[in-house]
Parts: structure tokens; sequence; C-alpha cells
């Protein structure tokens, strides 16, 4: 049921014709988006072709092709061929690349988040978060030198230790569709300021900010081929998990194709780090300040319509908090649902007509094993936008058997479960599978410390909702939200993408002049 680009509102229609001029390897009027290859925005010669539709009208706004092999190949020969120099430059031409980068993302902000309105269907504000948590993961990547510094030591007389971190060689990012800017952006920057070069496939669903951060890497200076973008689907994805001359995969995106490339990936020696699903809980304790509360949690559990995976999408209600279901459903319930460029917008339509099926047969399954549904997003409408994939804010009172507590629903709904106790909480929040992440209303410091100290997720909100660690720290969710060993961003995306190189060198001074062997083992004493 797609519809042409006229039946866009007016604001986006100019944004659409915006994006398709002034941009080479992404259109929102239609034309196909490109592959980045060798420092070329090229078109493919695929007979496969996905749609990228704008989920609050319908409206087809590309064709991403789903790469053919010899494409693929081509890319990865451009990346192997510029490891070659890029690797070898200095670290000062890579910190330079990376300013430069920093400064253009900042002022081409608009282009990008318009594309992540049309394509993705956040709100415009939303999007544009989504371009600067991204952009604060290039600024830290702006300390690179300091970054790579090693270590050496004097290990014995004339002898020295030293350790140097130096690039993988061909790596490889695979993104999902939630935060078409940020995600990408955590692995790019520190791919390449390390050295690295990198092959990044978006998701089919939202490729255009992608594809204006490769033309902005283009205009910061990028040799052609130390960036490619290639586009597709589970074939294109396979490929990477199989090439032998990648070395390592960065993957965010959900469960299954976690654990799949995970998998895949490893069979051929690759490094990979997989960041995946989520069900994270708030935990309200009756002291707690209600206002902050419930603003802080309506914020966090239908923001991006859901769509987030640190959105908070369980609230346990503990004792007297119980009473506070009536004014969360009553402050939910004013919350604006409409299209991304409206004044006003909180959140926007879901991804997919398929996405709206799934999340309010969900919701359907709340009733149907016994549970309420308190408040009712399902059969959402929207003015001037009748064809939007439209999930109104939704609370469900439910328990950790049913189907939509074990599920992710990545969807404008939130469940409510009560407990009498905060240890009955943490078992509720322990038992979970997920480890993203978890947050606490309290005005008790000994609460606040109890559950930072019990609770068995990677990131903790004490008073926040979203706890997403800043760049300067890496993210750690855990238990089924991540497979692999070290964590993206931060120290840990300087260690994913390097390796060590230990060298011990001896320069005796006395060699000059002497001419005694020594054959005994070396104890370095
Ligand atoms: P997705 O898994 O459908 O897609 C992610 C990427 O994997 C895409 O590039 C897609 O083309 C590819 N892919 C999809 N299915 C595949 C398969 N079967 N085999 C190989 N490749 C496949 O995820 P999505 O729907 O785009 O994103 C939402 C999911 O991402 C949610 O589960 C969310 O929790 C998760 N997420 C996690 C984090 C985190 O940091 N933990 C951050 C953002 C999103």
């Amino acid at each position: 049921m797609s519809a042409p680009t006229s039946s866009l509102s007016a604001t986006a229609r100019a944004k659409a014709e915006m994006l398709s001029q002034q941009w080479k390897g992404t259109s929102a009027t239609g034309g196909n988006t490109k592959n980045f290859i060798g420092g070329e925005f090229v078109e493919s010669t695929t007979t496969v072709w996905h749609d990228v539709v704008d989920p609050a009208t319908q409206t087809v706004l590309t064709r991403v092709p789903e790469t053919t092999p010899e494409e693929f190949e081509r890319a990865v020969a451009a990346a192997a061929k510029a490891y070659k120099t890029w690797s070898r430059t200095s670290v000062l031409t890579r910190q330079k690349f990376v300013l430069e980068l920093q400064s253009l993302l900042r002022a081409n902000s608009d282009a990008i988040a318009s594309s992540i309105v049309l394509e993705q269907g956040k709100t415009y504000a939303d999007a544009q978060g989504d371009l600067l948590r991204g952009l604060q993961v290039v600024e830290n990547a702006c300390g690179i030198p300091t970054a790579l510094m090693g270590d050496t030591i004097e290990v014995s007389k004339d002898m020295d230790t030293s350790t140097r971190r130096l690039p993988l060689g061909v790596c490889a990012s695979i993104a999902p569709f939630n935060f078409p800017a940020m995600i990408p952006l955590w692995t790019l920057p520190i791919a390449l300021a390390t050295g690295n070069t990198l092959i990044l496939k978006p998701s089919e669903r939202d490729p255009g900010a992608a594809m204006i951060i490769a033309e902005l890497c283009q205009r910061a200076g990028l040799p052609p081929g130390v960036l490619s973008i290639i586009h597709g689907t589970v074939p294109t994805v396979n490929a990477i998990c199989d090439h032998p001359t990648i070395k390592a995969v960065s993957f965010v995106g959900s469960d299954r194709a976690g654990r799949h490339i995970y998998e895949r990936a490893r069979k051929t020696g690759k490094r990979v780090q997989a960041n995946m699903a989520a069900k994270n809980h708030a935990v309200l304790m009756p002291d707690a300040n209600i206002n902050h509360s419930l603003n802080a949690l309506l914020g966090a559990a239908f923001g991006a319509a859901g769509q987030r995976c640190m959105a908070i999408s369980v609230a346990i209600l503990v004792g007297g908090a119980q009473s506070w279901l009536t004014e969360l459903c009553d402050r939910a319930k004013k919350l604006k649902v409409t299209q991304g460029f409206e004044d006003g917008a909180d959140f926007g339509p879901v991804i997919s007509t398929h996405s709206k099926t799934r999340i309010e047969g969900l919701i359907a399954s709340c009733k149907e094993e016994g549970g309420s549904i308190v408040l009712d997003g399902r059969g959402f409408q929207v003015a001037d936008y009748p064809n939007g994939n439209w999930v109104g804010p939704t609370v469900l009172e439910a328990s950790t058997t049913m189907r939509c507590y074990r599920e992710e629903i990545f969807g404008p709904v939130l469940l409510v479960l009560r407990a009498e106790t905060l240890d009955e909480a943490l078992n509720i929040v322990n038992a979970n599978p997920f480890g993203n992440g978890a947050a606490i209303f309290t005005q008790s410091g000994a609460i606040a410390r109890k559950f930072e100290r019990e609770v068995e997720v990677g990131q903790i909100g004490i008073n926040v909702p979203i706890p997403v660690p800043l760049p300067m720290f890496s993210w750690s969710g855990n238990k089924a939200s991540f497979l692999g060993d070290v964590p993206f961003y931060g120290k840990g995306g300087i260690d994913f993408y390097t390796q060590n190189k230990t060298t011990t060198a001896l320069w005796r001074a006395e060699d000059a002049i002497g001419t005694q062997a020594s054959v005994n083992m070396p104890t370095h004493r």
C-alpha cells in the first residue's frame, strides 16, 4: 500500500526534495540508495531491491539494493587495499579526519535528522538526539592520540619492552533501524581513528543517515576505500560473516540476528561484539518523587515509540506506589502521537506495518492470558495521516509468565507489575534473561545502594530512566543482551578495534665493544 511522494506533508516533501538534491548516496523522492565503494557512490546492478517506506504515510522514499556478490567483493578489495596505506598514516592525520568529521556532522545535522524523521519516523527533536549521541562518540574519538598511547618499561639492563595498539584490518559494522545515525557512529569513528578500514551495513529500513555520514567522511578527507557502505539483508550479512579478509564484526540489533551473526562470524575466527535485545525494568518505590518518577517513566517508555533498546518496558510498582497507576495512564493519554515534523510531536509511528501488527498481537495476548489492558493504543488514528503505523500509548497489567512480558515488544507499550517489597522487585528483574538496563526511583540512599549492588543488569539508573553511558565509558549491557567479550565505544571500543603488539628490544651499550656471548636462559635480572 505504498503512496506517491505527494502524500507527504508540505514540510516533509520539502525535506525529501532537499535530501534528494543535495546528497549523492540517498534519495527521499523515490530514487535508489547507492552503495559507497572505493570512494564512489555507485548504483547497484542487483535485481533485488527493498523499499524504504515513510512509516507515517507509506510513501516509498527510496529503494535499497541487495548488494551483489561481485559488488561485495569489490568493497572488501577496496577496503583491503586502503588498509595498507590508512593503517600507516600518522595518528595525527587520523585525528584530523575525526575533528573535521565532527564539525561537518554538526553543520549538517538538519539533513541527517530530516532523513531519520522521514525513514524511521521519530520526531525531529528525537532525531537530533539520535545524531547527538553519535556525535559524542566522534568527539571522544578526537582524543585518539592519547587513547592509543602504549606502555614501555626497561625490563632489564638496556632491554625495553613496549606495547603498542595496532589496528586489526578490514572490519565490518551491522546496524539496526532504531538509531540510524547513533549506532553507525558507535563504531565508525573508533574503527577508522584506530587505523582500520570499515564496511558498514546500515539497516535496510533507514539507510539515509549512514549515506549522508559517508559523504561527510569523504568531505572530511577520508581516502577512497577506508569506509565502504553496502546494503542488503541476510545474504549480505552472511557474506560479511564468512569473508576471510574481514577481521572483526560489530553488530547491534535483535536477539535472533545477533546470535546467528555471532556464531557464524566466530566460525571464521572473527572478533565479534553483539549488542542485542532487552527488557528494561523501572522499580518505583513508594518514597520516590512521584512527579519526577512518572515523567521519567513516560519519556523512557514511550519516547521514540518505545523503539529504543534502553526503553523502560516494565514498571514495577512497589507497595504504596501501586496507587500511581491511574495518574500514570492519565499522563500517558496526553502524549501527542503524530508525524515527526509536526509541532509538539511526542512520538511517531512504529517502523512498519508488520511491526504494528506484531505489537497489537502482543497487546491482545495480555488479555488472552489473563492480564488487563489498562490503556489501549490499538486502532489509534492520527488526523491527516490515515495510513501511518500508529500505536498509541499502551499500559498493560501483566505477570511474568505472559508472552507480553517474555518477549521484547519494541513499541509504545508499558507493562506494569506489582511488588510488595524491594526484594520482590529485585527477584523479578534478576530472573529476566536480558541485562541491558534497569532503573530505580527512590529518595533513599540505602534503597538505591542495595538495588545498585544486587541488580544483575549492566546499566543502572538511580532516579535516571535511561542510563546510557556517555562515550568516555563503554556500553555495558550484559546477560542475554550481549554476546562477545569487549564492549562498544569508550575504552572497550579502542580495545575492540586494536590488537597489542609487544616488542622486547636489546640495545646493549657495551655490545659496541664487547665480544663475550651469553648462552644462559635470559632471567631478566
Ligand atoms: P534486526 O536484528 O532485525 O536488524 C539488525 C541488522 O541485522 C540489520 O542490519 C539487518 O539487516 C540484519 N539482520 C536482520 N535479521 C537478520 C538475520 N536473520 N540474519 C542476518 N542479519 C539479519 O534488528 P532491528 O529490528 O533493526 O533493531 C531492533 C533490535 O535491535 C531490538 O531488538 C533492539 O533491542 C536491538 N537494539 C539493541 C541495542 C543494544 O545496544 N543492545 C541497541 C539498539 C537496538
